[in-house]
């Protein structure tokens, strides 16, 4: 279905009119041929057309289409018949139908009237009549829809749109196997409101609260989460004071929160109308397709009904249906709130696992891995809160302070008799795309006076492979600066070969998941080992990591790859530990990596 979202011009409409959806059954093809090829030539584009009317009936009913050219005499199935059944069902008797008919007789015409075609034309067709009566058609369809369909008020689709268009979104993710949220807000005491103030600033608030929960959904911070080019198009005034939003392929139920939060943010400035200052909060629901429910009726009850338990919780918060989920999401927004104390509590600690030479058993290298030690929940692991700092824009402060003491660390290590250790760290996407990333690790360099061909960043492949024209130019800036770059998790993302010839990286790091049994999974050894043939024919360093047995490290071994790193040698230990295990498996005089002029690693290192 087509719809003016946004007045425009008239040129505007024709071109909207051209994205109709024309559906035509005639069992002669030759027909809907020549018609296609005259409203081609007029610019309209998506036609649906079946030459058996027996399959007209399912055809409807699956696509709706914004019009249908029907043809009369049609064997089995006929015009008429078509006519009369669509008449009878609810969600199509509103379709607008073009018959088309070589009949001249006045009683065919009267009685195709009377079943409720909206024109006919005389066979053959005539191109500039064809279109002509189809722009009408389409035009007064149009119209009647934004009737029909939309909140004259607010301008915003309404309920009986809204449920048509979450039926269809549920329709394509059963076959796509997408998530769906949806978000049902409720105007907080409004009523109230609108009885003191009167209609007028009642409406007046309405239309302000859509424009403001619309506005709160083009933020750029909601349209990258959801990976969605226009939310608020799929924003509908379900009733009353109540609004819902349908939020498909959403990835986190995370991004359904930020969302909620955001609209609810959003109420919080003072409306003014009238000299009259209105306060006014929302209260909303979320139920999500498929956990909570697997059609459009339940979803939205769910979603109304979490709705009423957050007004009931005191108004001006977001609920979801599920229990579980809200449990999760409340203790996730307690756990973020509680990592942004951490930084400044200096909570945050460096262990430093081993990277070791399996040929000589020599430590080489270490990785940095951030730990939390949290005085509420305790130790709390990477996996769990690296994706909330991620969230929040903590992991830009976080990771500059890793890479600060990484680096402040490896050169101490250094004055201790620990030569020539290099320190890997893992740089998530969010430092990596600020721009003054460089700059931030040439600082670190700079102030702890580490040799930068010793710093080593990581970068995992899937996040590499997102943007990666985009992100070529920062890894030369970095290069240039003197330091290693490593893809982390090598095998999980989707890397083709000509991308890492043009990344100027020195080390991949194969993916723990293959290595746990590399040595006795057939298909993990075949990664393993193509990873391997890869590396050294583009000259890059390999990392293994999580040996933790025999097994793999003698296949890695024989495979040679470069280094290992995992529980084999040992876990990630405090930087004290790291020293005496480092000095005692390298000799007390450690010389490192690069005595050895061969192993100097790298393409371009
Ligand atoms: P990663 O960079 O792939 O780090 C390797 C992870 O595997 C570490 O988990 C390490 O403790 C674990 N590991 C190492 N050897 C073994 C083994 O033999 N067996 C098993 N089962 N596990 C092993 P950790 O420390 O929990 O870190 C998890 C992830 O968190 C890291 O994966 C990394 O992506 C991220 N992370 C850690 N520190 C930082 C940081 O400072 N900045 C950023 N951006 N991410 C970090
Ligand atoms: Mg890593
Ligand atoms: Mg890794």
């Amino acid at each position: 279905m087509f719809h003016k979202e946004e007045a425009g011009c008239f040129d505007n409409h024709l071109a909207k009119l051209k994205n109709a959806v024309i559906m035509m059954v005639d069992d002669e093809p030759i027909n809907t041929d020549v018609i296609q090829i005259h409203l081609e030539t007029a610019g309209y584009r998506n036609f649906l057309i079946t030459d058996k009317s027996g399959e007209a009936m399912g055809l409807l009913r699956s696509e709706r289409p914004d019009v249908l050219l029907l043809d009369l005499k049609m064997p089995d199935v006929t015009g008429f018949d078509i006519l009369a059944e669509m008449r009878r069902e609810q969600l199509l008797k509103h379709i607008p139908v073009i018959v088309l008919t070589s009949s001249t007789s006045p009683e065919t015409k009267l009685k195709v009237l009377e079943l409720g075609a909206s024109d006919f034309l005389s066979k053959p067709v005539d191109s500039s009549e064809l279109i002509l009566r189809l722009q009408n058609t389409l035009t007064a369809k149009a119209y009647q829809d934004q009737l029909a369909f939309y909140d004259s008020l607010t301008g915003l689709p309404n309920r009986h749109l809204f449920i048509e268009r979450l039926t269809s979104a549920v329709k394509n993710a059963a076959d796509d196997g997408k998530p769906i949220g949806v978000l049902h807000i409720g105007l907080d005491r409004f009523k109230q409101i609108n009885d003191t103030l009167g209609p007028k600033i009642g409406d007046m608030l309405l239309e302000e609260a859509a424009v403001r929960i619309r506005d709160s959904l083009r933020s750029s911070d909601i349209t990258t989460r959801l990976g969605h080019a226009r939310p608020w198009n799929d924003l509908a005034r379900f009733g009353g004071d109540e609004f819902s939003i349908i939020l498909p392929q959403y990835r986190l139920v995370d991004d359904l929160a930020v969302v909620a939060h955001s609209v609810i943010e959003s109420m919080r400035p003072i409306f003014v109308f009238d000299e009259h200052d209105v306060y006014l909060t929302a209260s909303i629901g979320i139920a999500t397709y498929p956990d909570d429910a697997d059609n459009a009726d339940t979803l939205i009850k769910q979603a109304a009904s979490a709705t009423h338990h957050a007004k009931q919780l005191g108004r001006n918060n977001f609920q979801f249906y599920s229990e579980e989920i809200n449990a999760r999401s409340t203790e996730r927004l307690k756990m973020a709130s509680l990592l942004r104390k951490a930084i400044d509590n200096d909570e945050f600690l460096l262990h430093y696992q081993p990277q070791v030479d399996p040929r000589s058993d020599k430590v080489i290298g270490v990785e940095a891995l951030l730990r939390w030690h949290s005085p509420i929940y305790g130790n709390v692991s990477p996996a769990e809160f690296m994706p909330l700092a991620e969230d929040n824009g903590m992991i830009v402060p976080i990771g500059t302070r890793v890479i600060q003491e990484a680096c402040r660390q490896a050169q101490e290590w250094r004055s201790r008799g620990l030569q020539n250790i290099t320190v890997s760290v893992n740089v998530s996407m969010e430092q990596f795309r600020k721009r003054d990333f460089t700059e931030i690790v040439k600082e670190a360099l700079d102030k702890s006076g580490l040799y930068p061909g010793h710093l080593v960043l990581e970068i995992t492949e899937s996040l590499m492979m997102e943007n990666a024209e985009k992100h070529i130019k920062t890894l030369h800036e970095l290069k240039e600066l003197g330091v290693d770059l490593s893809i982390d998790d090598f095998g999980t993302g989707y890397s083709s070969l000509s991308y890492l010839t043009r990344f100027p990286v020195d080390e991949l790091k194969i993916a723990s998941s293959f290595v746990t049994n590399i040595h006795e999974d057939p298909e993990h050894a075949a990664v393993g080992r193509a990873i391997i043939a890869m590396a050294k024919s583009l000259g890059l360093r390999v990392v293994a990591e999580g040996v933790e047995k025999k097994g793999p490290l003698k296949f890695l071994l024989e495979k040679e790859c470069d280094l290992i790193q995992g529980y084999y040698y040992s876990k990630p230990l405090a930087k004290e530990q790291l020293l005496e295990f480092a000095l005692s498996m390298n000799g007390h005089r450690d010389n490192g990596r690069f005595d050895d002029p061969k192993k100097t690693p790298g393409l371009s290192g």
